[in-house]
């Protein structure tokens, strides 16, 4: 056997051989698994191509196992996959393809082994092994692809041009290999995206925001988006992002370049976390620096408010990258929001009501805010960014102390709005938010004491101020 996997997956992959004897159908071992195996990296899914009927396969190879795995197969595509404990084994009859140029969608028709090279992204990814008993285990790679791997480098098996304008989505997917495993692309693929990137339109949103969820899980995904902007997508697919880019210099007085200085950020949030939306956050947390930039006489550069702004892009931006508009989004959009808030607290003379205020609107999500606050110090002043950090650990410890004695890091102030509506004998409305918020903004200021019998007086009093009349 050329590569290498484990015995498990060889007695699966020996039992494809024999259903397929049994069919007179060829069938080799091919894709992702080919490729990963060669690297040395975790594989997920076996896919299984034969010159055939793939479904029919499928249904051949489930036969012989017990107990017998369920076929889940797709009648249109000719495709079939079973699930044998933890492998996802795909069959599909090989295939020649033919595009039209208003979409990636193919017409298919049944092809040789060759055939269905020649449809794949890159040469890495056309490599097959026979599975036939003639020659079982046997490497076809037509295009070099074990070459490449070993140069670490991407290449597509036809020329470029053809595989990106056939399906754009490949240039997602060469930038996101790129990144997954460090490679590099070969220049002439690489000018060809930046050739044939307005075909990214006819591509879908959602398998879009695919490609760019996997370039952001990557170890470095700076990377990634440095590829998606060299090649231009990135301003096709997400323009907000590229208007970071660039430093404006007025009086000799230049302001960072805050592309390059998110992708530093995204990089230090990924060494601490593998949380996409936490990562995500990074990414956005800037997003307004261009629409609020201002130069002040005497100030030099201000952004003032970007992490208002910021926070009100966010739901926009999701909906335009097809993320979705869930909690997830909410929690993104308050990461920007509060961003700015613990460096707030580090200068001196900070209040405990401004701590507590911190604790009660980061609430949960108060680590995750530190840990981007951490990831946003980006500069190479080795003495700046000891002090922040000794900064930030000091609004760490204020913030323990506050919440050890007044716990409001999940707090609900003790009067419910229910609470207040029946003892005034209010319909819901204006007056029991605004006494409910005066109760919330007497506790977080530290005026009366986090406790029912304060906050019921505090009520009261603030009712009887308003006029409203009280029955005890
Ligand atoms: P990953 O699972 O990380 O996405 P993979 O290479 O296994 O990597 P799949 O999407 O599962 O990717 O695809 C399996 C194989 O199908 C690929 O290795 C490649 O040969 C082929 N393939 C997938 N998508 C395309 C595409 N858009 N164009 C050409 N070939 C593709």
């Amino acid at each position: 056997m050329y590569i290498q996997c484990s015995h498990k997956e060889l007695s699966i992959l020996k039992k494809i051989a024999q259903a397929a004897t049994g069919l007179q159908v060829p069938c080799y071992l091919i894709g992702g698994f080919v490729r990963d195996s060669v690297i040395g990296r975790n594989t997920k899914d076996i896919d299984i191509v034969c010159i055939g009927d793939g479904i029919a396969l499928a249904h051949a190879v489930a036969e012989l196992f017990t107990p017998k795995p369920m076929v889940n197969y797709f009648k249109n595509f000719g495709t079939a996959q079973i699930k044998i404990l933890d492998d996802e084994i795909e069959f599909v009859g090989a295939r020649k393809e033919s595009y039209v140029y208003e979409s990636r969608k193919p017409q298919v028709e049944a092809g040789t082994l060759k055939d269905d090279q020649d449809r794949r992204d890159f040469t890495m990814n056309a490599l097959a092994i026979s599975l036939n008993q003639e020659d079982f285990g046997e490497l076809l790679d037509p295009f070099n692809g074990i070459e490449d791997i070993k140069q670490k480098v991407i290449k597509t098996p036809l020329p470029p041009a053809q595989t990106f304008i056939d399906d754009p989505l490949r240039m997602m997917r060469a930038i996101r290999f790129a990144a997954q495993l460090n490679f590099t692309i070969e220049e002439k693929t690489f000018d060809a995206i930046g050739e044939n990137k307005e075909r990214i339109k006819i591509v879908s949103g959602e398998r879009i925001a695919d490609e760019l969820n996997k370039i952001l899980l990557c170890k470095k995904p700076s990377m990634g988006f440095d590829l998606l902007y060299k090649s231009g997508l990135l301003k096709i697919i997400f323009p907000q992002m590229v208007a970071l880019a660039g430093a404006e210099y007025i009086d000799g007085k230049g302001h960072k370049d805050n592309f390059y200085h998110t992708l530093q950020v995204v990089d230090n949030i990924a060494e601490h976390t593998d949380d996409l939306w936490l990562r995500w956050a990074a990414v956005l947390h800037d997003i307004a620096k261009p629409a609020t930039k201002k130069f002040e006489e005497g100030h030099g550069w201000t952004f003032h408010g970007h992490e208002v702004l910021g926070g009100r892009m966010v739901p926009k931006i999701f909906a335009q990258l097809k993320l979705p508009q869930n909690e997830k989004m909410r929690f993104v959009r308050k990461l920007v929001e509060l961003h700015l808030r613990p460096i707030s607290l580090t200068k001196e003379n900070i209040t405990d009501s401004a701590i507590r205020r911190l604790l009660f609107d980061a609430g949960d999500d108060f680590d995750s805010l530190m840990a981007l606050c951490n990831a946003d110090i980006t500069s190479k002043n080795k003495q700046k960014v000891k002090r922040y950090l000794e900064n930030f650990e000091m609004v760490r410890q204020r913030c323990a102390e506050v919440e050890a004695s007044d716990q409001v890091r999940n707090w609900q102030p003790p009067i419910t709005g229910e609470l207040i509506m029946e003892t005034f004998n209010l319909p819901p409305g204006r007056v029991v938010g605004d006494l409910k918020n005066a109760i919330r903004e007497a506790i977080l200021e530290g005026d009366i004491p986090n406790e029912y019998e304060a906050a019921f007086n505090f009520m009261v009093q603030k009712a009887t101020d308003l006029g409203l009349f009280y029955k005890a």
